[in-house]
């Protein structure tokens, strides 16, 4: 390939797997769930990436493989050799590489594999090789094992929940890679310390008490003389390995501040473990509905998350439990009832049945269940056909049957409902329903914008909030909150040498 001869510009890859897989749910991921992108169509993933940004012009850029998923159950062993693979032979055939951008989610379970983020990364060492210099970019609901943090020159994590920062992560990881690329400097200090905390999602939302000030902490760590960037992982609760587990992570040039920030980071998240509470009040699914009914107008609409299988989390997404029960409410049984907008259930012959039949045709569909069984089996539902819409990238064809006053949505794939529009587009308004109930764990910005009340509704499924009741077997222990009385532990911070070094010692 010809180089441009007028500057010395690094060259840079860019490759990474995302997804975060529950190893307590029935599915599976398989490769095509990862929508991969594929040499330079990679680069067009990130806004600060494109020609004439200022990023963009400060490297030779290359994408090897960039795939991210939905969240889904464990990861096929043959999915993960037919992506791997593919990245790998595609690394192998760039140019010697200066630097390389590994985009990562960090919670992939892969049948077969541990710590599968860290193995993927040893085999793209063993391609690019030592010299090269990596940053890896993560979802704070990833894990950060001590391999993974030796093998990466820079690690770090989005610092908002719901993941309002996600593209500016990505564009930090990024430019302390290219800025440490440009001082030809030395490679950074990365101290690590695992925290024995193991949280839902939905318990850690930055917008709330403690993790608002847990993570207020993390920029004024990173104001630091001396430090690079600094990062607190929560860790990924529905999956049991070893890695499962928060973890801080602060890179930098000057040891003693890097391992204070780490400390300082590292005991804010500790200290503050019994006050991690659900972000929103939490409930039975009837007992939200009794509440939801009774509500008063400005209360409405009244949003209850179904929470145990959100799909987003990495449920199923097809238990019917939720469904099931509404249906059975006598107060929703006739047309003139309360308004429900039930988001969703996948049900691919449903949706080819109520496709035929068409808007206004009265149909009995069957739906759901065909991944996730064990809570409740197939909904039978009979009723008006109120919308169809195809083309969706992950529903593909989504449709809406009326029983009674509930108005349910059937999906050929399961798709997480998150927009306005996601009900818009099929002739739906949230905002004049009385209650809209979501596969979902905290709302996303637009649904609790429009909500007048929400509560979360501690549901069965892959991704049960309650965790103590999913029966984690391989995590560490002790682990708050599996023991709550724990003693302190060890909070020190554990330099990790540099990733052309060995690490020795063991995990812990
Ligand atoms: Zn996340």
């Amino acid at each position: 390939m010809p180089q441009d001869s007028t500057t010395a510009r690094p060259v840079i890859a860019v490759a990474g797997l995302g997804i975060e897989s529950s190893t307590f749910s029935p599915a599976r991921t398989e490769a095509p769930a990862f929508h991969p992108s594929r040499g330079a169509e990679v680069l067009g993933r990130y806004p600060f990436l494109a020609p004439g940004e200022e990023l963009r012009e400060a490297a030779d850029w290359h994408g090897a493989l960039v795939g991210k998923s939905l969240p889904g159950g464990t990861v096929t062993a043959a999915a993960w050799e037919e992506l791997t693979g593919e990245l790998l032979e595609r690394l192998a055939a760039l140019p010697p590489l200066d630097g390389l951008w590994y985009d990562i989610h960090g919670a992939m379970t892969v049948e077969g594999v541990d710590d599968a983020e860290a193995v993927l990364l040893e085999r793209i060492r063993a391609i690019v090789g030592p010299d090269v210099l990596i940053s890896t970019s993560m979802d704070l609901h990833g894990n950060v094992s001590r391999e993974l943090a030796h093998r990466s020159d820079l690690i770090t994590c989005y610092r908002m929940a719901p993941h309002e920062d996600h593209m500016e992560t990505k564009e930090r990881a990024v430019r302390n890679l290219v800025d440490l690329l440009a001082s030809g400097g030395p490679r950074p200090v990365k101290a690590w310390i695992p925290v024995p905390v193991l949280l839902a999602g939905e318990q850690t939302s930055t917008r709330i008490e403690p993790a608002k000030s847990v993570y207020a902490a993390v920029a004024e760590v990173e104001a630091t003389s001396g430090v690079l960037d600094a990062a607190v992982w929560v860790g990924y609760a529905w999956a049991d390995e070893p890695r499962n587990r928060a973890v801080v992570v602060v890179t930098g040039t000057d040891t003693t501040a890097v391992t204070a920030g780490a400390e300082r980071l590292a005991r804010g998240f500790w200290d503050a473990r019994h006050d991690f509470d659900f972000v929103a009040p939490t409930g039975t699914f009837d007992g939200l509905l009794d509440e939801a009914l009774a509500a008063a107008p400005e209360q409405r609409p009244y949003f209850i998350s179904d929470t145990g299988d959100n799909p987003t989390a990495g449920g199923a997404g097809d238990v019917t439990w939720g469904l099931t029960r509404l249906l059975e409410r006598p107060e929703f049984q006739k047309d003139d009832g309360p308004t429900v907008l039930y988001a969703s259930v996948p049900g691919p012959a449903a949706v080819r049945t109520a496709v035929e039949a068409g808007v206004g045709a009265t149909v009995t569909v069957t739906a759901g269940a065909e991944v996730d069984d064990r809570h409740a089996g197939p909904v039978t539902l009979t009723g008006v056909v109120h919308a169809i819409r195809h083309g969706d990238r992950d529903a593909r064809t989504e449709v809406v049957v009326r029983v009674g006053s509930v108005y349910a949505i059937l999906t050929e794939l399961r798709k997480p409902y998150h927009h306005e529009h996601d009900f818009t587009d099929l002739d739906l308004t949230p905002r004049s329903a009385d209650i809209v109930i979501v596969k979902i764990g905290y709302l996303e910005p637009e649904l609790f914008d429009m909500s007048a009340a929400w509560k979360m509704a501690l549901t069965p499924g892959g991704v049960d909030q309650e965790l103590v009741r999913l029966g984690h077997h391989r995590i560490h222990r002790p682990m708050f909150p599996f023991d709550r009385d724990m003693a302190d532990p060890d909070l020190t911070a554990r330099v990790v040498p540099a990733s052309d070094r060995p690490l020795t010692g063991e995990d812990e």
